[in-house]
């Protein structure tokens, strides 16, 4: 099993949603794909539920509630068109409801992973619906009484990685726009390199740096497994990236 996560730079579009095709059909190995919004959706969706909230409740944990339950719609739409897209191109494959597996507390837009309970409803969810590729929605996750919540934003790449984690997944690609970790921002320093490989610590550090490249998150679940984290092309999936390891 390994676990890819498309972010949404990669499945922002019908031209970007083909080429994920293109790349789950090059795969041999059992898949997890973990997808996110699709663009700046989830973004639209932060504007739409302030209107939809109006003044009476701009902040608190009835806004936030209402928050995961709106903003959650990005990622199931996403995972439902590519599902279906999936289907049709004829890549079999099962759509998992993280709502009701990635099992969380309800603190609202961010949410703490209840491990245990989420091995075991993944566990029963993929043995009811045995496939060689599942399709689930990172960032989201949802309360023992099914009210959806969020991870934080961004947190889809936190998503894959505890999925590795439970299901001691081979690998986890990131699936980027970008050819992988640089040792500086390649747009604003001539002479970055491109690392091929770093340490988990160094991902970390660089993450909570403030690199856009992973969620701080990321690394924990896999450190434990020790599972490699890709960090790979979307638009050069013959390019070997950046691996993140021991
Ligand atoms: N869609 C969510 C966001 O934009 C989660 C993610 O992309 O990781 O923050
Ligand atoms: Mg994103």
């Amino acid at each position: 099993m390994k676990v890819f996560k498309f972010g949404g730079a990669s499945v922002k579009n019908a031209e970007r949603i083909h080429n994920l095709g293109e790349i789950v059909r090059h795969e041999t190995d059992d898949l997890i794909i973990v997808v996110s919004a699709m663009g700046k959706t989830t973004n639209e969706l932060e504007v739409f539920t302030q209107a939809l909230a109006g003044d009476d409740c701009y902040q608190g944990e009835a806004f936030d509630e209402l928050y995961d339950q709106v903003v959650s719609c990005g990622e199931l739409q996403s995972s439902r068109f590519i599902s279906a897209y999936l289907q049709h191109i004829g890549i079999a494959n099962q759509w998992l409801d993280m709502t009701a597996i990635l099992r969380t507390d309800n603190h609202f837009r961010a949410a703490t992973v209840d491990f245990e309970t989420t091995k075991q409803l993944l566990k029963h969810a993929m043995q009811a619906h045995p496939a060689h590729v599942y399709v689930a929605q990172g960032f989201i996750g949802g309360t023992a009484d099914g009210k959806r919540t969020t991870l934080g934003r961004e947190g889809s790449d936190y998503t894959a990685a505890i999925l590795a984690n439970l299901t001691d997944a081979e690998s986890v690609t990131l699936w980027k726009d970008v050819a992988g970790i640089y040792s500086a921002d390649p747009r604003k320093v001539k002479d970055a390199v491109l690392l091929t490989e770093i340490t988990y610590d160094k991902a970390r550090e660089m993450a909570h740096n403030g690199a856009q490249i992973i969620h701080p998150e990321t690394v924990s679940p896999l450190i434990e497994k020790n599972i490699p984290l890709y960090i790979r092309s979307f638009i050069h999936p013959e390019q070997q990236g950046t691996v993140i390891g021991n």
